[in-house]
C-alpha cells in the first residue's frame, strides 16, 4: 500500500544535530540550533515560569477543551504583548486575536485562512528567510516568492533591493516581514525603513504578515514591536504571527498567537470567526497547559516584573557574546570585518564564511554552523568564545 511514499528527506538543521550528538569530541560546539542555551549549555528554565506551573501545581485544574481560539485572558495577554494595547483601546477593538501552537501555528492558521479569502494572492518572503515559511505558505497552496533581503557585502538589510522588488507587486499580495531579530541574518531594519516601508505598503495596497518570534531578544519587548505598532498605527491591516517558544523558553509547550488588525471591529469581529473556522478544520483547539503558566505569569505583576528581568538578563546574555566575539575576532584579525556582530539582532548572525571555511570548521574543529554561515550566537557560552573564535581565524587565514 505505501511502497511508493518517498523517504523523507530530513531537515538539515536537525540531520546536523544527530551528527554533533554522534561526534566524540569533548570540545565540540554546536552553533547551528535554533534555542537560547544558557551558561550551562541547557535550554533554562525561567523562574517566572517555574513559579507559575509551582502555582498551578498546588491548585486542582481539569483539562477541558478550550474554546477554539483559546484562553481568553491568554489572548488578551498576546494582544497586549504585541500592539501595547488593552481591550476597549480603539487599536485592540480592530485586532482579531487568537492563541496558537506556537509561531508556526500561528502562520498556518494565517495562511489558511488568507488562502480561503485571498485565493488569488501569492506570498513574498525575505531572500533568505527561515525555512518553514516557504513550507507552510507553500503548503497552505500559496505561491511563494522572495524579494531580495540580504547584502553579502554590507552584511545588512539591501533595503533599496527590497523597497523595488515591493514596489512592483500587485495590491494584495502578501509580504512576510520579520519584526525583530531576522532568522536567519540577524539584520534588521532601522526605524526610518519601517517608515519608508510602511509607506511603500501603503501605496502598493500589500497586506503585511508580520513574524515575531523573538520579542524580548533584539532589543526590549516594546522596541522590538516597534514595526507592527506603527504600520497598526498608520491604518495598515495587517497580521501578527507571535510566538512565547524563545521568550518564555517553553518550546515544547507550543504557545503562540495570530494577530489580524482589521479596518475595524465589524471586520475584527468577521474575520475572528473565519479564524476559528480555520482552526476548526485543523486541530479544533489549542492545548492548555502552556497558556495557563503564560497567564499565571503575565496575569501577577511580581511573576511578570520576574520574566521580564530574566528576558533582559538573556539579551544582554546574547549581547555581552557578540560584543566578545566580534573584540576577539577583531584583535587577531584587524583587518577582518566583524562588525556585523555587534550590530545584528537576536539569535543569529549571517558570518558570511564560504562553505568550505564552514566544513572546515566543523570537521577540523568541532565547531558546528548550518552550511549558510548562520551562526546562532545564543548557544555560545563565554567559556566557548575564545576556541569558536580561534577555530574561525584558523579557518579565515588557512
Ligand atoms: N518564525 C521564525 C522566524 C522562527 O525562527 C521560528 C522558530 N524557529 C518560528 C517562526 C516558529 O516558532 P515556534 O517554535 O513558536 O513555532
Amino acid at each position: 500500500m505505501f511502497q511508493h511514499v518517498e523517504a523523507f528527506a530530513g531537515d538539515p538543521i536537525l540531520t546536523l544535530n544527530e551528527q554533533f550528538a554522534a561526534d566524540p569530541r569533548q570540545d565540540k560546539v554546536n552553533l547551528s540550533i535554533g534555542v537560547y542555551l544558557n551558561e550551562q549549555q541547557r535550554i533554562p528554565l525561567m523562574g517566572a515560569v517555574a513559579a507559575a506551573e509551582e502555582r498551578l501545581a498546588q491548585s486542582f485544574h481539569p483539562h477541558p477543551y478550550l474554546p477554539m481560539a483559546g484562553s481568553p485572558s491568554y489572548r488578551e495577554h498576546a494582544r497586549r504583548l504585541v500592539f501595547g494595547v488593552q481591550a476597549g483601546e480603539p487599536l485592540a477593538d480592530r485586532v482579531a486575536t487568537i492563541q496558537t501552537l506556537g509561531g508556526s501555528g500561528a502562520l498556518k492558521v494565517g495562511g489558511d485562512f488568507l488562502k480561503a479569502w485571498f485565493p488569488q494572492a501569492k506570498v513574498w518572503v525575505s531572500d533568505p528567510t527561515w525555512d518553514n515559511h516557504k513550507g507552510i505558505f507553500g503548503g497552505a497552496g500559496f505561491e511563494v516568492g522572495t524579494y531580495p533581503y540580504y547584502s553579502r557585502e554590507t552584511h545588512g538589510v539591501n533595503f533599496d533591493g527590497m523597497l523595488a522588488a515591493l514596489r512592483a507587486l500587485p495590491a494584495g499580495d502578501v509580504v512576510v516581514l520579520h519584526a525583530c531579530c531576522h532568522n536567519p541574518t540577524g539584520a534588521d531594519l532601522s526605524l526610518q525603513q519601517w517608515h519608508d516601508l510602511a509607506k511603500v505598503v501603503q501605496e502598493r495596497g500589500l497586506l503585511p504578515f508580520f513574524d515575531i518570534a523573538y520579542q524580548g531578544f533584539g532589543e526590549g519587548i516594546n522596541e522590538d514591536a516597534y514595526a507592527i505598532r506603527y504600520f497598526a498605527q498608520q491604518g495598515i491591516p495587517l497580521l501578527v504571527a507571535g510566538s512565547y517558544s524563545k521568550n518564555f523558553a517553553i518550546y515544547g509547550e507550543r504557545c503562540g498567537s495570530l494577530h489580524v488588525a482589521c479596518k475595524d471591529a465589524d471586520d475584527a469581529a468577521k474575520v475572528f470567526g473565519q479564524l476559528q473556522s480555520a482552526v476548526r478544520k485543523i486541530y479544533s483547539n489549542p492545548p492548555g497547559y502552556g497558556a495557563r503558566i503564560i497567564s499565571t505569569v503575565l496575569d501577577d505583576a511580581q511573576l511578570r516584573a520576574q520574566w521580564e528581568e530574566e528576558l533582559t538578563a538573556m539579551r544582554v546574555r546574547m549581547k555581552q557574546i557578540r560584543a566578545e566575539l566580534y573584540a576577539q575576532l577583531k584583535a587577531k584579525l584587524p583587518g577582518g570585518d566583524f562588525e556585523y556582530l555587534r550590530v545584528q539582532q537576536g539569535m543569529f548572525s549571517y558570518t558570511g564564511l564560504p562553505v568550505e571555511q564552514i566544513r572546515k570548521l566543523r570537521n577540523e574543529h568541532g565547531v558546528y554552523l548550518i552550511e549558510s554561515g548562520r551562526m546562532c550566537l545564543a548557544a555560545l557560552t563565554s567559556v566557548g568564545v575564545t576556541p569558536v573564535a580561534n577555530a574561525m581565524v584558523k579557518v579565515i587565514t588557512e
